[in-house]
């Protein structure tokens, strides 16, 4: 893939290079002890492929201080609840060890990825409009967000839109002395071969494979990836938040459609079907809504236009989706009732996920993951209704839905294409 790939590498090494670039990625500031035995490598061998990616520019060495307060910390907090991911309690506790050894007056220097000798931008594509940011190399957010509209949903309008709000954020990143930026990275929902080529997008509706990264590549000048939005957020989670060192991490979006991607030890699970929206009609309450397809109570009970019909039927008028916010905020009873009810589907979702999956952890957002946030009661009754009184509690994150996180997590892909063409 290092070949091929629209984004170049950081720098050229062995599969075990790339190995400890990615963990100090994930891990860093992290020390050098904890990361010969959470990679399996000496000290020795260690030391020199350290070395090498001090003199490349891409790794630097803190001061005890620096790394104190670091990721190791947080390794700790995650593997606590994590006991299956021998990796992960392992990197755990050595991290602990590295801490205590710490507190005893032996410091340790640890080592990071130069936050900032490189930025990223990543941009989200969505039906009408585009969101653009621009990140360090630990994904760090550095300017504010642009966004433009599409005039039209064609690939050349796709790609002018794209090449202004690239070139927006190039010169934010100029006006404040920060690096040119390396590589685009750009997010849509749908199917994308080889990081490059669009061959299904539900929303853009082209009828033709569109090779999208070559067409923003010789627009703006840079070397642009493009990726499945939702696998974009997987892969942010898992190297940038609080996926980190998870054994198996799943994502669920709600919204305009219902998306689900798994991630097994931070790389997106493979599987040739999996942007056709696979989790969009799992059945999920004998007595919801219809879906189009004929199904009652299938997922599409969570998306807006189901959420805004059935709204429609419980109040006796037509109603918006938009409607149905302000209802819910005023605290309404009858949309508070089907904040109750939609949160209920989605925690029997979950624990379908759950059951089946295994994940260690699992992230909501979405455009309407703000109703999870009023009902957490209700997701907690309908996974509870769902699962073995004997299991652990499901772990949930809910991401209050901002479309930065998703124009970032576009960067986060060149990121790691840029770091490391090895699953690591
Ligand atoms: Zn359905």
């Amino acid at each position: 893939m290092a070949a091929t790939h629209p984004i170049p590498q950081w720098f050229t090494g062995s599969q075990y290079t790339y190995r400890v670039a990615a963990s100090i990625l994930k891990y860093g500031p992290v020390a050098r002890t904890t990361l010969a035995k959470m990679l399996g490598l000496s000290q020795g061998a260690l030391s020199r492929i350290t070395s090498d990616l001090i003199h490349e520019g891409v790794i630097e060495e803190l001061p005890p201080a620096e790394g104190s307060g670091g990721k190791p910390a947080s390794v700790s907090e995650l593997g606590a609840g994590a006991s299956k991911s021998a990796t992960l309690s392992a990197a755990a506790g050595l991290a602990a060890k590295a801490g205590a050894e710490r507190r005893r007056g032996r410091p340790q220097t640890a080592l990071a990825v130069c936050a900032d000798a490189k930025t990223f931008i990543g941009i989200k594509v969505h039906t009408n409009s585009a969101v653009a940011t621009a990140v360090n190399a630990h994904s760090r957010v550095l300017i504010e967000s642009h966004e433009r509209a599409l005039t039209d949903q064609s690939p050349a309008s796709v790609v002018s839109c794209l090449c202004e709000l690239t070139a927006e954020c190039s010169q934010d990143l100029a006006a404040q002395g920060l690096a040119a930026p390396t590589a685009v990275g750009v997010a849509l929902a749908g199917h994308v071969q080889g990081d490059a080529i669009v061959t299904f997008s539900p929303f853009l509706h082209w009828e033709k494979p569109v090779d999208l990264a070559a067409m923003v590549s010789a627009a703006t000048g840079l070397p642009t990836g493009v990726f499945n939005d939702i696998d974009s957020l997987l892969v942010d989670a898992s190297w940038f938040g609080p996926g980190v060192g998870l054994n198996a991490f799943a994502i669920i979006t709600m919204g305009v459609g219902v998306g689900y991607s798994l991630a097994v030890h931070g790389s997106p699970v493979d599987y040739p079907d999996k942007s056709y929206g696979l989790a969009g009609h799992i059945p999920l309450d004998p007595n919801g809504p219809q879906c189009i397809a004929g199904h009652v109570g299938c997922a599409q009970c969570l998306t807006t236009d189901s959420i805004a019909q059935e709204y429609s039927q419980m109040i006796g008028h037509e109603a918006r989706f938009s409607d149905f916010e302000r209802d819910v905020r005023s605290g309404a009873s009858l949309a508070t009732r089907l904040v109750s009810r939609t949160c209920f589907r989605l925690g029997t979702l979950i624990a379908i996920v759950a059951n089946l999956a295994m994940p260690d952890k699992i992230m909501v957002a979405g455009e309407t993951a703000f109703i999870v946030q009023l009902g957490t009661d209700s997701v907690r009754d309908g996974i509870n209704h769902y699962r073995h009184s004997q299991c652990a509690p499901v772990r949930f994150d809910i991401v209050d839905h901002d479309w930065q996180l998703w124009a970032k997590a576009a960067a986060s892909q060149a990121i790691v294409r840029h770091i490391s063409p090895v699953d690591c």
